[in-house]
């Protein structure tokens, strides 16, 4: 079994997802006492979300291939980055780092394309929303993403990151979310992308009328079946 390098910590609510989510599927493919060979690098990420929202993204940068150098140094033999958002500094990040990096939108991407799906639904931060780094990932492998109007975009930013972040579900967002999903539905989506690694906490297929791809669960099953590949 490969080693999984998880650089996490971005946010710390959804990294205890990668691990859970992990031994589980491991317990489940490969049963007995079985779990999955991992080293997780949780940063802080106060420090993060600062260099995010004062644009600040080369120092962000700096820190995530310094980190993805020590998983490296470590032991993993690859990475995976448990955010989307930053993952508009992968190549940054994984600058003359020896070990690949597995992509969640490559990941999520694949399993929409396999489904027969088209155009999905994009439910993430607004820096994932709106910028090209995620959405041109999608489009290159053939989907046509939709993201929310204005209003939609910036609540969703707000509840990820002063509640889901922060481990603090609560009905009124999930009702929020339910109806940003549903309009992105009646705006042509055919499916959901959970584009956010906390989003989980609250959509899910039973509260989404359309399939849902959750980027958490993907990104853990495809790192599970490298981990597994001889
Ligand atoms: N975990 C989130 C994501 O998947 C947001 C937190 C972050 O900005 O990294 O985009």
């Amino acid at each position: 079994m490969k080693t999984i390098g998880i650089l996490g910590g971005m946010s710390a609510a959804s990294t205890q997802t990668y691990y859970r989510q992990l031994c589980e599927l491991t317990r489940q493919r490969l049963g007995g006492l079985h779990s999955p060979e991992l080293l997780i690098r949780s940063l802080d990420f106060a420090r993060i979300e600062q260099l995010q929202a004062s644009g600040q993204w080369a120092a962000a940068g700096e820190i995530l291939n310094r980190e993805a150098h020590a998983l490296a140094r470590g032991g993993a033999d690859f990475i995976v980055l448990a955010t989307n958002t930053m993952h508009k500094l992968a190549e940054t990040m994984m600058k003359d780092v020896a070990v690949p990096l597995l992509h969640i939108a490559d990941a999520t991407a694949e399993r929409i394309v396999a489904s027969g799906l088209r155009a999905p639904g994009l439910i993430a931060t607004a820096f994932t929303m709106e910028q090209q780094f995620y959405r041109q990932r999608l489009e290159t492998a053939g989907l046509q993403p939709l993201i929310p109007a204005n209003d939609d975009r910036a609540r969703v930013h707000q509840i990820i990151y002063d509640e889901l972040c922060k481990d603090i579900t609560t009905t009124a967002s999930r009702e929020a979310f339910v109806q940003v999903a549903e309009r992105l539905v009646a705006q042509g989506a055919d499916c959901m992308i959970l584009g956010c690694t906390e989003v989980g906490m609250l959509l899910n297929q039973g509260n989404v009328s359309v399939p849902v791809f959750d980027t958490t669960l993907i990104h853990c099953e495809a790192a599970l079946a490298l981990a597994l590949t001889p």
